[in-house]
């Protein structure tokens, strides 16, 4: 039996949510030593950058950019504090964002303002000259974290041992995972998803084999699943911590999904209680939310989807409708700044981002630029050959389903 049982760790999103989860309007804009000082554990970084204000940050950020002209691009994900997005040259998901990357093969530096994941997967999808770049090294996202390659090598090879392996059980990853689990799916025939097109790779997965192993949101695996009918109890949890993911042999063999113990620090926070508490304040309100939060409060919403599916609902939506959303709270307050003549609220009172997104601020920002025209490249990401070579092949399966 190749699984390791140990203690299960806090992530760190949940940790540092008590440092800027808050109850006012918004969070407003600081200082990066402000922010350090209510004790996160964020990238070191030279001390000239740290008490600069925003202004001051605004304008160095400017010049460097006009310095670099078209060597670089900076991309932002839909979930940025409103400080940061505003220097994206391109805003979306993290899929779209690596595509664009790839197609600008005249910027040989991406910063990409996101988190580790995304940056590397636009290190897969980028030609080999150009360069990624991610302002704080500590932007990861705890729902990848919560899928270490060593625990997933493990739980894959015990359920090789038990379920056979041709077409047995067929992995598949959420984007939202590192390039090491990417590649493990397309080394064992398997596919990568995004949770715009996860229906279709589930779908193709069950003509490859008998059984999926969905890695590493348990939610989006199971709502997905949900949709193509497949019951509740054809599915079971593999928990990391303990021997066969605290599964028996028969109930694997019994099942059809095999769902990774993972999950969103932000998405889980959506209620169903929450959502009753907008439908007594607006009767007619439609609640959207991200299919990363639990099957409950995707079941007592009104609709679900992708991030690129609520920002398109919401835009198109009739003037005067209203809409609670389910969602990083960046990307809701934008938009609601952006949607003047409907009512756009997030379904959560309190605010709060996802706080390894947040961990992007503009110092970093400035000091990765002010470090390319000073010829030195920080924080660059990369992904050994092999790995990006076996997670192009899983990224290519998801593709040629469109
Ligand atoms: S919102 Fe959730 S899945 Fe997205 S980066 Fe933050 S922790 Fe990860």
């Amino acid at each position: 039996m190749a699984t390791r049982t140990r203690p299960a760790t806090i992530p760190i999103t949940e940790i540092e949510h008590a440092a800027f989860c808050k109850t006012e309007d918004e969070l407003p804009a600081k200082s990066l030593a402000e922010e350090l000082a209510v004790n996160v554990r964020w990238q070191n970084i030279s001390p000239e950058y740290l008490h600069l204000a925003p202004e001051e940050l605004d304008e160095r950020i400017h010049d460097a950019r006009r310095q670099l002209g078209s060597a670089v691009t900076v991309l932002g994900h839909h979930y940025q504090r409103e400080e940061v997005i505003k220097y994206a040259d391109f805003q979306g998901d993290s899929f779209l964002l690596s595509q664009e990357a790839a197609n600008l093969p005249h910027a040989e530096y991406i910063l990409f303002c996101g988190v580790h994941f995304m940056a590397e997967t636009a290190c897969i999808l980028c030609a080999p000259h150009q360069k990624v770049i991610l302002p704080n090294i500590t932007a990861g996202c705890s729902m990848a974290d919560m899928a270490p390659m060593e625990d997933v090598e493990d739980g894959w090879q015990d359920l090789q041992d038990i379920l056979g392996d041709h077409g047995g059980i067929v992995p598949v990853t959420y984007m939202n995972s590192i390039a090491g689990i990417k590649a493990l799916c397309g080394r064992n025939d398997g596919a990568v998803c995004t949770s715009s097109n996860a229906t279709a790779v589930l779908e193709w997965g069950f003509q490859q084999g008998e059984r999926i192993l969905f890695l590493p949101d348990q939610h989006l695996g199971r709502n997905t699943a949900l949709k193509l009918g497949i019951p509740l109890d054809k599915m079971v949890v593999w928990n990391p911590f303990k021997r066969l993911g605290g599964n028996t042999p028969e109930q694997l063999r019994d099942a059809k999904m095999v769902l990774w113990q993972g999950h969103c620090s932000v998405h889980t926070r959506f209620t169903v209680k929450q959502i009753q508490a907008a439908r007594e304040r607006f009767p007619d309100v439609n609640v959207l939310v991200h299919p990363e939060c639990t099957m409950e409060t995707v079941q007592a919403a009104d609709m679900n989807g992708s991030t690129e599916f609520i920002r398109k609902t919401i835009n198109e939506a009739p003037a005067g409708s209203k809409w609670a959303v389910g969602t990083e709270i960046s990307l809701v307050n934008r938009l609601a700044i952006n949607n003047p003549d409907k009512t756009v609220f997030c379904l959560d009172p309190v605010i709060c981002p996802c706080s390894t997104m947040y961990r992007i601020h503009p110092a970093y920002v400035l000091w990765v630029l002010e470090g390319l025209l000073a010829g030195q490249v920080i924080n660059q990401i990369t992904v050994p050959e092999q790995i990006q070579r076996d997670a192009q092949v899983a990224l290519d399966r998801m593709l040629a389903l469109r």
